[in-house]
């Protein structure tokens, strides 16, 4: 991996203190995030430019949160898709070396993300040391917030490390990644206009409010990462799993992806990849347009998942009597129902507050839950204790 690169911009004196969130515009080569297109690419492959930032992103990024095997992110960037995502978290901090070691020589010609789920300036700064040591990079394009739901979770002095961070040259660009409370956050970025980049859920199940939030940051420069594009996935579901017959679809995951891809606003996406094989269907979304029998696919699909799959919308939200986190449970149970993450789906429940441990869905005679969206929601619920607690 190439250490080189941000040393070359100091020495040159073209790191200089910036403090909007546009301001390193022009003292960064964009030529470090511009694409070559390699010869053996079996597809077409299909840019967009992200937002304000400049960079040149393919529709289809890597989502690699889950991926064990290093060689299917090697040949997603030999095969010319060029935007990764990781996150210091990730595998329990594996994630990130595992993906430094996989894009190796490649780091120049990518646009690589990571983030920090920190929650002060000090931790944030001491994460994104970490992260580019475990990647072997000096420096990330994106650096992201991790997971926040409502603008309160962003301090200032968090904005304030993402600052410091541009100016030593760590970072290029700054985001923050949010799974529900999109359309709040949305607006708020905007206003705040420190925000460079909204990593954000955003899957065909979604209502027209999550279309008007991508557009509401999309027009205002930011630009907009789609994940979670799947709607939970369920491509690992295997013939014998009992809810295979309701859950799977043939050809629904990749409509999912070709409906984000095609949504205005989307620069790019970050479905989760874990072999050759995903990696060659998701490839077939770039370029192509969503068909009449791609969205007659969806929508048989999501009245099979709806039950199961929680589309985090946020309207149950403080509705549970006990006070549990519904939306962030199910969300968890996806991972290990959807990506068949059981450990990761265990740790990151064991992660929500602890005073809700004891709790049991099955105690409650009547559930004070209602969903809009047709999720069985204490059925699910009590399968996440099940597993999980
Ligand atoms: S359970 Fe239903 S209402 Fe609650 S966040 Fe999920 S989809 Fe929305
Ligand atoms: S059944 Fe579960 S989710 Fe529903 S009100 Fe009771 S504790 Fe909350």
């Amino acid at each position: 991996m190439l250490k080189t690169s941000r040393r070359n911009f100091l020495s040159a004196g073209l790191v200089v203190p910036v403090m909007g969130a546009t301001s390193n515009m022009g003292l960064w080569p964009l030529s470090a995030g511009l694409p070559e297109k390699p010869s053996n690419s079996p597809v077409k492959l299909d840019y967009r430019t992200l937002g304000h930032t400049g960079l040149k992103v393919t529709t289809l990024g890597f989502g690699c949160m889950i991926t064990s095997d290093p060689s299917v992110i090697t040949r997603a960037a030999d095969l010319g898709i060029n935007y990764f995502d990781t996150a210091r978290g990730y595998q329990h901090g594996n994630n990130e070396r595992m993906v430094g070691a996989a894009l190796g020589a490649k780091r120049k010609q990518i646009v690589l993300s990571t983030k920090s789920p920190a929650g002060d300036k000090a931790s944030l700064l001491k994460d994104l040391d970490t992260s580019l040591n475990e990647l072997k990079t000096d420096y990330v394009d994106i650096w992201y917030l991790h997971a926040k739901s409502k603008p309160e979770e962003i301090h200032d002095d968090m904005i304030e490390a993402q600052q410091i961070a541009k100016q030593q040259g760590k970072i290029r660009f700054a985001g923050f990644s949010t799974h529900s409370g999109q359309q709040q956050l949305a607006s708020w970025m905007v206003q705040k206009g420190a925000f460079d980049v909204l990593l954000v859920a955003y899957n065909f199940s979604m209502d027209a409010t999550m279309d008007q939030a991508v557009q509401t940051a999309s027009k205002a420069g930011i630009g907009v990462v789609g994940m979670k594009v799947m709607a939970g996935g369920f491509r690992s579901l295997k013939p014998t799993d009992p809810i295979y017959d309701k859950l799977h679809r043939d050809g629904a995951l990749l409509a999912a992806l070709k409906w984000v891809i095609n949504k205005p606003g989307v620069s790019t996406t970050i479905p989760s990849m874990t072999d050759m094989d995903q990696l060659d269907e998701n490839m077939k979304a770039m370029g192509n347009s969503l068909s009449a029998g791609d969205e007659k696919l969806l929508a048989e699909h999501l009245e099979q998942i709806q039950p199961f799959y929680c589309r985090l919308c946020g309207k149950c939200d403080g509705t549970c009597q006990k006070g549990l986190p519904v939306a962030d449970t199910l969300r968890i149970l996806t991972y290990a129902d959807g990506y068949r993450q059981f450990a990761l789906a265990r740790e990151r429940f064991q992660e929500l507050p602890a005073k809700h441990a004891a709790i049991r869905c099955g105690d409650c005679t009547e559930c004070t839950v209602s969903c809009p969206n047709g999720v069985r929601v204490s059925d699910r619920m009590a399968r996440a204790q099940e597993l999980f607690a």
